[in-house]
């Protein structure tokens, strides 16, 4: 039997993430679906595109018990062309680089294929089945060890010219600010990502200790001073980048994901404040937490297959 079952696959790094979901069933059509099976498996050190690619296949396979599935709907932790569905470059696992990934996939389970990135996937997830429901448009945004955007407009996904849209991380919220990965100072992610304020942290007190943006969030919970400026900065920064993003494009909803955003009432209140204060005062923000934690890729990888009108 086949035509039921649509396949999930998330390719999070150093997490290999797979769902199933039955698209026959009135669960679904109600727009509450639940997971028909769901697994994970971790991506040993010294994994490159061949073992990681096995082992998801491995992981699809048993998940579906033999079932053919309808579609496979794919979120991938780095650049991707939608249209092709080759991987540019991952940032975690070597050996990545214009990997096919859709054509090898749909090789392996004989269905189609479809393939984005992270946060796109993510954001079309709490669109169809989390926070964004309802909404129109939305930025969805995580803030982790990194901190990604992607679009949903008129209920599409925008991808920019070439896919890259959405990298709120990487605007720039103080030119004079420290240096970021990317090369220049002062972006978001500079600020608000877990491992920068952890790091800041670190500096500030002129510790060995190295934290985590976990503890930073403890610490300032606890009172401590310093811990409270850091975490204050980096909400500060991810609510001026918010509120440029208000202003460029109005979207009805913004959804915070990602480890950061446990951070307590301090991180929201100076998200939210900024974010208010950066957007011209006609502009109003409605900034939500995201309600799908880490199934938002494997959910939006369902919703790309419905979209695609594949399942
Ligand atoms: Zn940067």
């Amino acid at each position: 039997m086949m035509g039921r079952y649509g396949l999930a696959l998330d390719f999070g790094g150093t997490k290999l993430s797979a769902g199933v979901v039955d698209v026959a069933t009135a669960v679904w059509q109600a727009g509450t679906p639940v997971w028909q099976a769901k697994g994970r498996v971790y991506s040993p050190p010294g994994a490159d595109f061949h073992s990681d690619l096995a082992a998801m296949v491995k992981l699809g396979h048993e998940l579906l018990g033999g079932e053919r599935p309808l579609a496979v709907g794919v979120s991938f932790g780095g650049p991707v062309d939608y249209r092709t569905g080759v991987v540019r470059l991952s940032h975690h696992v070597p050996g990545w680089e214009n990997a096919p990934l859709q054509a090898q996939l749909e090789a392996a389970f004989h269905a189609p294929v479809r393939v984005d990135n992270d946060a796109n996937v993510a954001a079309l997830g709490e669109y169809r089945f989390g926070t964004g429901q309802g909404s129109e448009s939305l930025l969805y945004v995580t803030v982790s060890t990194g901190v990604g955007g992607g679009w949903v407009l008129n209920g599409r996904p925008w991808r920019g010219h070439e896919g890259l849209a959405g990298e709120i991380g990487h605007t720039v919220v103080d030119p004079a600010g420290p240096e970021c990965l990317c090369g220049k100072r002062g972006c978001v992610e500079r600020l608000a990502s877990g491992p920068y304020m952890a790091a800041d942290l670190a500096a500030r007190l002129g510790s060995a200790e190295s934290f985590t943006g976990q503890r930073v969030a403890e610490l300032a919970a606890q009172g401590q001073p310093d811990a409270q400026a850091i975490l204050q900065r980096g909400g500060w920064a991810l609510g001026v980048g918010l509120g440029n993003a208000a202003n460029l494009l109005n979207p009805e909803r913004f959804i915070l994901g990602g480890g950061v955003t446990k951070s307590g009432d301090l991180w929201w209140t100076a998200v939210r404040q900024a974010a208010q204060a950066t957007a011209l005062p006609q502009i109003h923000s409605d900034i939500r937490p995201a309600a799908l934690a880490d199934d938002a890729p494997l959910w939006g990888a369902i919703a790309l297959l419905e979209l695609a009108g594949l399942v």
